[in-house]
């Protein structure tokens, strides 16, 4: 097997023209039979990885995945494309798994999706020893470390396969990088020197931004107003919050359900598979939700509450934007988020080092949503990748903050602290430096102290953004054993009474701020022409596919993909040939759908043409529906005000894209035959002219266009 083949099978299965990063070179090993490691971040296309050789190599691939849900999906997926896919876990019932075995033993599955926990059973052993076996995929491989998050005992049984078939290739994938797993999966495998591929976990396209908790609400509002209908996650750290917060923005108008462990088995299927089949195109839930779920056109994830860890972070927003389309992190976060993980973790049962570890992780957390640095850059350095740029996709690069000498404004923070007797929390100390009228702050005699008002030159929300930063420069520390005051540290009494400098930053500016309004006002604004009938194309295309999904009980997006919509939006194919240019369209899909799609443009091209409007391209069907309606040449060109020539070179390009039609009306099978045996003798473009004089006047121009046409057909044909 070589790339070329695999390359064949990705355009003809999958419908994508190029392999993304690394994909070719892991299957390059693979054909070698070499052990492969793949680390990639979710969403990079690990899946092609083993799926191509599968398909190519001689032979059943045998894929053990821990998720029974996700196996469903994959299999679907796959069988959607025309691959031969099966798999067999506790759901099969006797007679099902049966068939399965059959189907195996005929050599009629490529691909079989097993779980860890039938892999190892002695049950299973006999019917794998019969098989011939091109390779053996470990999805999710980190399941088999117990340092990881989602250690699976059975997945330390696996090293058999390296025993009992020493001669397959073992391809094991997970999206978890570190160091020790990595070592941990290579030695529990027992792989053979495996080459290890470690993809960029950058996602370019998820744009990061974090904002603090007030208002959530609203902002959330707002958020949804400018994302109308699209899919997303909202993350929150309390179950009551996730059903509370569904309502109000039901209320609201938005269409939005809830998952959390409260609810019975039933109730959050159902919500999950309204969800995946976008009856609702947002939920609330907690993180348990989305673990097993590949629905790869989730447009953005918010986090109502801080996440625990950068990991939990990185994860949870990876399930954004999987079909490689622009998608949104939007997090927020506040101390109170800080001070409940806090109390949970002391409350734990878990050992005191483990705690510790627990609340490093969350000061990390807390760190990456306060530093004015580019987001990317934080959490990337954070999984051990190098980037230097600023990635201009995240809140910080897209409005930086301004830094500026903090010293005189750190110095009035911590001499208020300390004149009250370091005795409050953040927000009463800002109330005192801003010399708020608050009752609270007479009746405490706090409006006596000298520093009362000193402040006022910052706003509330920029002194919290300057009061967050001196917590990170470590000027101050919150007493979590002392009601959550604010103690000033040594580093602080340093900048207090030895004149120690600090610098600092101060949120964007307002006149900013109205930047970034005039955007959204500009994202609001009416779209231009090709935009609009873009956008309006690709709602009735989702529409449809929902519809399709339904019918056939598959979740829409594993129809197409919103990546392959949208560019059917914008290409706008009316015939089979037109189709199979747009990435995500295979020959399966083409067979499937392709009828309900065109017939689907072709209705939106006609109907924006009856209202006056030019859709470029439209001209070849606008012709071609005449002639199918019986109409002449003449008519046809009459009515349209273009030349019969025209006419004919229109049918010819339909014909050519893969429409039928009696060709033998405008070209002789002899024309045929001549004119496309000496087609080599010419360039392409073709100029019909000089195929004219090549055979002195013999063949009319028509059947000239015809043989053409004819010829390209046949060859696209070929090679789809
Ligand atoms: P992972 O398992 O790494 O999370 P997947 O294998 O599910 O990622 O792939 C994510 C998405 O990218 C899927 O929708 C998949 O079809 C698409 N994809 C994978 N490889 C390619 C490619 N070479 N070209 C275009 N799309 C691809
Ligand atoms: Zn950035």
């Amino acid at each position: 097997m070589t790339l070329t083949d695999a390359k064949a099978t990705l355009k003809k299965v999958f419908g994508y023209d190029d392999f993304r990063p690394l994909q070719a070179e892991v299957i390059q090993q693979v054909y070698q039979r070499r052990d492969v490691l793949v680390l990639m971040p979710t969403g990079g296309g690990k899946s092609i990885c083993y799926q191509v050789p599968a398909l190519t190599l001689e032979g059943t691939a045998v894929v053990v995945s821990p998720f029974i849900a996700l196996m469903k999906d994959q299999v679907e997926g796959l069988r959607g494309n025309g691959a031969a896919a099966a798999y067999i876990n506790s759901m099969l019932d006797a007679s099902q798994a049966r068939n399965v075995e059959d189907d195996l033993l005929a050599g009629r599955i490529k691909l079989l999706y097993v779980s860890p926990e039938k892999l190892v059973s002695q049950s299973f052993q006999p019917l794998l020893k019969r098989l011939k076996i091109s390779l053996f995929a470990i999805d999710e491989a980190h399941c088999i470390s117990s340092w990881g998050h989602d250690f699976r005992p059975e997945y330390t049984q696996l090293k058999f396969l390296k025993e009992q078939f020493p001669e397959v290739p073992v391809i094991a994938l997970t999206a978890t990088a570190d160091k020790l797993t990595r070592k941990d999966i290579a030695e529990q495998l027992q792989l053979r020197e495996p080459t290890t591929f470690l993809a960029s976990f950058d996602r370019p396209n998820l744009s990061l931004s974090v904002r603090p908790g007030q208002k959530r609400f609203e902002q959330i509002v707002d958020f949804l107003k400018k994302h109308p209908g699209q899919s997303g996650i909202i993350y929150c750290l309390a179950r009551r919050t996730c059903s509370e917060l569904s309502e109000k923005l039901n209320a609201k108008g938005f269409k939005t359900a809830f998952y959390h462990a409260d609810m019975n088995h039933r109730e959050r299927n159902q919500a999950q598979e309204d969800f995946i089949n976008d009856r609702v195109p947002i939920i609330c839930a907690t993180i348990a939700f989305g673990m097993g779920i590949d629905k790869s056109n989730v447009r953005f994830i918010i986090h109502y509450n801080l996440p625990r860890n950068l990991e939990g972070y990185y994860q949870e927003i990876g399930r954004a934007g999987r079909d490689g389309l622009p998608a949104e992190a939007l997090l927020f976060f506040s101390y109170q988020d800080v001070m409940t993980y806090r109390q949970m973790f002391e409350e734990g049962e878990a050992s005191v080092e483990q705690k510790e570890l627990k609340i490093a992780k969350l000061n990390r957390m807390f760190q990456f949503a306060e530093a004015p640095v580019c987001r990317r850059k934080t959490v990337l350095h954070y999984f051990g990748e190098a980037y230097e740029q600023n990635c201009n996709n995240c809140d910080v690069c897209k409005n930086p903050p301004r830094q500026f000498d903090g010293t005189v404004a750190a110095q009035k923070a911590l001499s208020a602290l300390l004149r009250l007797e370091e005795k409050t929390g953040i927000n009463m100390l800002i109330d005192v430096l801003r010399g708020s009228q608050r009752r609270e702050i007479f009746e405490l005699g706090y409006d006596k102290v000298k520093t009362y008002g000193a402040g006022k030159e910052y706003s509330f929300e920029e002194w919290q953004f300057v009061l967050s930063q001196m917590l990170h420069h470590g000027l101050i520390e919150i007493a979590y054993d002392d009601k959550n005051c604010l103690k000033i540290t040594d580093a602080g009494r340093a900048v207090l009474f030895s004149q120690q400098q600090v610098r600092l930053a101060l949120p964007p500016k307002p006149e900013e701020k109205a930047a970034e309004k005039a955007a959204t006002a500009a994202a609001l604004r009416p779209p231009s022409r090709t935009q609009a009938l873009r956008d309006e194309l690709f709602e009735r295309l989702v529409g449809l596919r929902r519809k399709i999904g339904q019918q056939q009980g598959v979740p829409p997006y594993l129809v197409f993909s919103d990546a392959t919509l949208e560019e059917m939006a914008q290409k706008r194919p009316i015939t089979d040939a037109d189709m199979l240019y747009v990435s995500g369209v295979g020959e399966r899909k083409l067979q499937l759908y392709g009828d309900a799609f065109i017939g689907e443009i072709r209705r939106f091209v006609r109907e924006k043409t009856d209202e006056g409007i030019n859709v470029p391209g439209s001209t070849y069907l606008l012709s071609w529906d005449m002639f199918k309606a019986g109409q002449s040449l003449d008519d046809i060109a009459r009515q349209r005000d273009i030349s019969p020539v025209t006419v004919v070179s229109h049918l010819a390009t339909m014909y050519e894209r893969g429409e039928l039609v009696d060709i033998h009306t405008w070209a002789s099978p002899e024309a045929l035959d001549l004119v496309q045996g000496a087609l080599h003798l010419f360039e392409e473009p073709y100029q019909l002219k000089d195929i004219f004089e090549h055979f002195n006047h013999r063949f009319t121009y028509e059947a000239i266009r015809f043989a053409i046409a004819d010829a390209k057909r046949k060859k696209w044909k070929r090679e789809a």
